[in-house]
């Protein structure tokens, strides 16, 4: 298996998010603390006197979602980000999502409130290897998930996220697709559209990675009525334990219509917190692996960092070299998508 050596600030990340989790007894805390209504009341009173709007991906850690305005995945913020008036735009999430953001919505500041907080897998692409690619074939599209930096967006044709990815490819003319940098959604993305030769870059994400085939099979032994859910960033022997594969969303609302009661839940812990919110009350348990699938990057954007960012506006973002090669991939995505 491709491995991916944590930084320093994601090990330190990672440890002080599973001692959190271990503290809480679960991903949502029975209480967000003394000192949440505090913070919160700091919030709301900074985004009035600075006309800002805050955006949280469902990875973020639970009490930052609950400080946000809007909470979604990728593709909602993407879509979302187009649509706000605000003149700043606070996004809880990591660098490559705040880049998105800016590059639809060049004319806003968008501020991060931990502008560590970068996405490994979003770097895991060389240009020789698109190079070699595209001097390979002449029928080609280049497809970047989002989840890519803007350098490596404006090498491409089209953006995906893991919502939209199958329809987004399969109405592309080209039959030959690179897809970057994420084998894992390529693979399978490649297996429902075997009309395409989809060529797979090396990227994963690591956080996905961690979940293994014996830690999912401990669970279904342990709770054999569980439904497994899985995301496509998981490997291809854990998306073969899957009864149903989807974007962080897609599993939320699965879920949450789900007549079920016992799902195992092969993504990052995070979405716990919206799986709560839309399913109270329905006693619906979820089950993780036993290494807790956080991701260290997204556990930076703490509740401390959001009121930190709006009090010094802080962490703010610049338009890359060329926005306007890396925007159209973006735009064209969600041309497609919205069909
Ligand atoms: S969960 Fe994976 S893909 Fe998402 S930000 Fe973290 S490392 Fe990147």
């Amino acid at each position: 298996m491709d491995s991916y050596k944590l930084t320093p600030l994601e090990q330190q990340s990672l440890q002080n998010a599973v001692a959190q989790l271990k503290q809480d007894g679960g991903p949502v805390p029975r209480d967000f603390g003394p000192n949440f209504d505090q913070m919160a009341a700091k919030v709301a009173q900074l985004k009035k006197e600075h006309d800002a709007v805050v955006l949280a991906h469902y990875y973020v850690p639970a009490a930052t979602q609950a400080m946000a305005d809007y909470v979604g995945d990728s593709f909602y913020l993407a879509r979302l980000a187009k649509t706000l008036d605000a003149s700043t735009i606070v996004l809880c999430g990591v660098s490559f999502m705040a880049e998105s953001v800016k590059l639809l919505n060049p004319s806003r500041r968008v501020l991060m409130p931990a502008p560590h907080a970068d996405c490994p897998m979003a770097h895991m692409v060389r240009k020789a290897d698109v190079d070699k690619v595209r001097d390979e074939y002449d029928d080609l599209a280049i497809v970047a998930y989002v989840n890519t930096t803007a350098e490596i967006k404006s090498w491409a044709d089209v953006c995906v996220t893991s919502s939209n990815a199958i329809k987004v490819v399969r109405s592309l003319p080209q039959h030959n697709i690179l897809f970057l940098p994420d084998m894992n959604l390529g693979r399978y993305v490649a297996q429902q559209l075997p009309e395409k030769n989809v060529i797979l870059n090396r990227g994963f994400c690591p956080t996905h990675h961690r979940i293994i085939p014996a830690e999912v099979e401990a669970l279904e032994m342990e709770h054999p009525e569980a439904e497994v859910l899985a995301h496509p960033e998981c490997t291809d022997q854990v998306l073969g334990e899957a009864d149903f594969i989807g974007s962080t969303k897609q599993i939320i609302e699965h879920i949450a219509a789900s007549d079920q009661k016992e799902f195992i839940v092969l993504t990052v812990m995070g979405v716990s917190y919206e799986i709560e919110r839309q399913t109270k009350g329905q006693g619906k348990k979820i089950y993780y692996p036993a290494t807790p699938p956080i991701c260290p990057n997204m556990a930076m954007v703490s509740p401390e960092s959001l009121v930190s960012c709006l009090e010094k506006l802080s962490g703010e973002i610049d338009l890359p070299v060329n926005p306007d090669r890396a925007n159209a991939p973006l735009e064209r995505m969600l041309e497609i998508a919205g069909r």
